[in-house]
């Protein structure tokens, strides 16, 4: 056993130079994860005739080979437990998506938890649902724009941009309390939602016919729309009955809205005002005041005093946001590929929307709670854009993204935000 040598630590050397202390060999010989060595060594005489040495060599060898030993068994013995563990995950995959019995017990357990998602259909304070936080440069994952209010049991949504009714769906909240969509303006990103909203709700079982509020121009949008849908009103009253899907209440109905107080019912109260979005005229944001919290939604505008103002003191501001530095880059790289279309484009709508890195500066000016910024141009998909975004905002601004949801109980100063579910 004198032949054993300490296996080669970082503290050999230290060895070497001290002359092998007990101390400093026990240090060498322990690993991590070893056992303790055998504690006979600090009992072996001074006049013994195996020298501390000697012992250390004979005994602790010994005991740490043993330890050694252990050690390597029980590292194999983990190897073949996660081994084994994900053989038989992979045998569960592989039955569960190659086999009949195993594709309908998947899908049996995610209708089960698709219809257990218990809807919100009230919250004692504003509930913001972020349903759309693009704008025309959509991306996957975002609708177009579209802000959900709930106020006590009923919900409001501003703007329906394409996609926002699924954004919905997806996030199993239920489009029963809509009792009406308010529009900001008549761009497209901001209508063609309009359809899917009405009969989602309708669907999820709405008892009352679908308002939709806006400025003067309103009527031909309804009007539009209901000419558009009139077929499918038919059809989907000729296939799931009258009882399930009441005819009255599918056509949309139309309000004409001007600035000031547009609706007062029960605690809340919503105030429309015009914001600047020209050539586009007239264009609103809104307002919303419940129980002493309030919520304000720029829709598309430039920053303006009148939004300052309608913002002042707001719980929570979601404004329309526009990164210059991207759109700059985005026009620059059209330009030099000869793409002149697109770059008239980036040139133009830097001047109808307000840039992020003016937003700070306005929340805090209005004495805003929380900034949230929406309706991107462009959408920040990856962490370089939102970075971009970022730059000149105070840190505690919030993206927001599709199905993040802000909450603010009443009777209370607390502002919960709550990332989208996966
Ligand atoms: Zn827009
Ligand atoms: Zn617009």
């Amino acid at each position: 056993m004198n032949g054993h040598r300490p296996r080669k630590t970082t503290t050999g050397t230290c060895c070497a130079a001290r002359g092998s202390s007990p101390r400093c060999l026990r240090s060498a010989l322990r690993l991590p994860g070893d056992l303790p060595l055998n504690t006979k060594e600090a009992t072996v005489p001074r006049n013994s005739r195996r020298t501390r040495e000697q012992s250390i060599g004979y005994d602790g060898l010994h005991a740490t080979h043993r330890a050694e030993g252990f050690s390597l068994r029980r590292i194999k013995a983990s190897l073949a437990f996660v081994a084994a563990l994900a053989a038989l995950l992979a045998a569960g995959f592989w039955l569960v998506a190659h086999t009949r019995s195993g594709q309908d017990w998947l899908l049996s357990r995610t209708a089960q938890t698709l219809f257990a998602n218990t809807p919100i259909v009230s919250f004692d304070g504003l509930r913001v649902f972020v349903c759309g936080s693009a704008s025309p440069l959509v991306a996957p994952g975002h609708a177009q724009a579209c802000i959900g209010v709930l106020a006590g049991d009923d919900l409001y949504v501003v703007d329906a941009g394409m996609g926002s009714a699924g954004t919905f769906q997806f996030a199993g909240e239920s489009l029963a309390p809509l009792r009406a969509i308010l529009l900001t303006h008549f761009h497209s990103d901001h209508i063609t939602g309009i359809p899917d909203m009405n009969l989602n709700s309708w669907v999820f079982g709405r008892p009352q016919p679908l308002v939709v509020m806006g400025p003067v121009g309103v009527e031909r949008i309804v009007d539009g729309f209901n000419a558009v849908l009139a077929f499918d009103y038919g059809y989907r009253v000729a296939h799931h009955g009258a009882e399930l899907l009441p005819p009255e209440l599918a056509p949309l109905q139309a309000e004409t809205l001007v600035v000031g107080v547009v609706l007062e019912r029960d605690d809340l109260t919503i105030t429309a005002f015009s914001v600047d979005h020209s050539p586009v005229q007239p264009a609103f944001g809104y307002r919303f005041d419940y129980r002493g919290r309030s919520v304000v939604v720029s829709g598309d505008t430039v920053v303006t005093d009148g939004l300052r103002g309608a913002a002042r003191n707001a719980d929570l501001l979601l404004h329309d946001a526009l990164s210059l530095p991207i759109v700059q880059a985005l026009q620059a790289g059209a330009t030099n590929a000869g793409r002149a279309r697109q770059a008239k484009i980036m040139a133009d709508i830097p001047s109808y929307h307000a840039h992020a890195a003016q937003l700070g500066a306005l929340a805090e000016s209005a004495g805003v709670r929380q900034l949230a910024l929406y309706h991107f141009v462009p959408v920040p998909r990856n962490y370089l854009l939102r970075q971009v975004f970022r730059r000149d905002l105070p840190s505690e601004a919030v993206l927001a993204l599709d199905g993040m949801v802000f909450e603010l109980p009443a009777g209370s100063a607390a502002i919960r935000i709550h990332e989208p579910s996966a």
